[in-house]
């Protein structure tokens, strides 16, 4: 398998994954969207609400609040030794109090939230929550805890996750001898593959990092340009909301693939154990 990092910043991570099978790409796409364990609000207790959102509004803005995650120290709850019922272990409050003396209404943000684990926060300070009149208070008190995004998409390590076929446009330049049609195919691509240099047309050197397999090209030249997908090469595409560093997302899936494979494999045996005894 090979791997080659295109692009990486806070946000986004974007790679070429080489010599593998749809299915396997399929597979690390599917744990990376709904199987990796983050943080997110699950339980709140409003002890004071004078904003004019009613108290179930203000708790489900709380719960899709995104938070960096930490997995070292904590399970989920229904790995606890707790029972689910909350721990240190596997539990992390929040508090919110905001007194609003000022003279103008005040808008709460996520930033307002204190956390007994400072490593658990909101990814971003600046998350309206809700707005309170002067002379108004709110009070809050929440819990989050692990879990799945299968299970409740609050629960979701990434905001996107998905892959491509790599594209290869193949042509030979001297099929197209008309400066019209060369035209057309230029123009008529979507994402502009395609330039015209001294009256050549030639294909931009990164054009498989945009190319959306559209076929425009191949429709406009009557099929003088071939596109065509390269067996076993894939563009994966991450972005996150900041919930998880990639570098442990990535880490966090092959384990979880692994961890599956070596289930899958104990069932196995013992459905033959079994065949066995019948
Ligand atoms: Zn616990």
């Amino acid at each position: 398998m090979n791997l080659e990092v295109i692009e990486k910043n806070q946000q986004k991570l974007i790679f070429v994954i080489e010599d593998i099978s749809i299915e396997m790409a399929n597979a690390i796409r599917r744990i990376i969207l709904t199987e990796i364990p983050v943080f997110a609000i699950d339980e709140v207790i409003i002890l004071k609400n004078d904003s004019p959102l009613y108290d179930e509004i203000v708790a489900h803005r709380l719960g899709m609040i995104p938070l960096k995650t930490s997995l070292e120290n904590y399970n989920l709850p229904r790995d606890c030794d707790c029972g689910g019922f909350g721990c240190p272990l596997c539990q992390v409050s929040l508090t919110c109090e905001v007194n609003n003396d000022t003279n103008k209404p005040l808008v709460v943000y996520s930033g307002d939230l204190n956390s007994n684990d400072p490593n658990i926060v909101p990814t971003h300070d600046k998350i309206p929550i809700l707005k309170i009149d002067k002379d108004s208070k709110i009070i809050i008190e929440c819990y989050a805890i692990l879990g799945l995004a299968k299970d409740h998409v609050k629960f979701s390590a990434v905001s996107n996750c998905f892959y491509r076929y790599y594209p290869v446009i193949i042509f030979n330049e001297d099929d197209i001898k008309d400066k019209e049609e060369k035209e057309l195919i230029s123009k008529m691509c979507p994402v502009n593959l395609f330039e015209l240099v001294n009256n050549k047309l030639e294909l931009k050197e990164d054009y498989w990092k945009t190319c959306t397999l559209c076929k425009a090209c191949e429709q406009n030249s009557d099929g003088k340009i071939k596109v065509t997908t390269q067996k076993g090469k894939y563009i994966f595409f991450i972005e996150t909301d900041g919930v998880l560093p990639f570098e442990l997302l990535i880490k966090k899936t092959f384990e979880l693939f692994n961890e599956k494979i070596d289930e899958f494999i104990t069932k196995l045996e013992e459905i033959e154990i079994l065949s066995k005894i019948y």
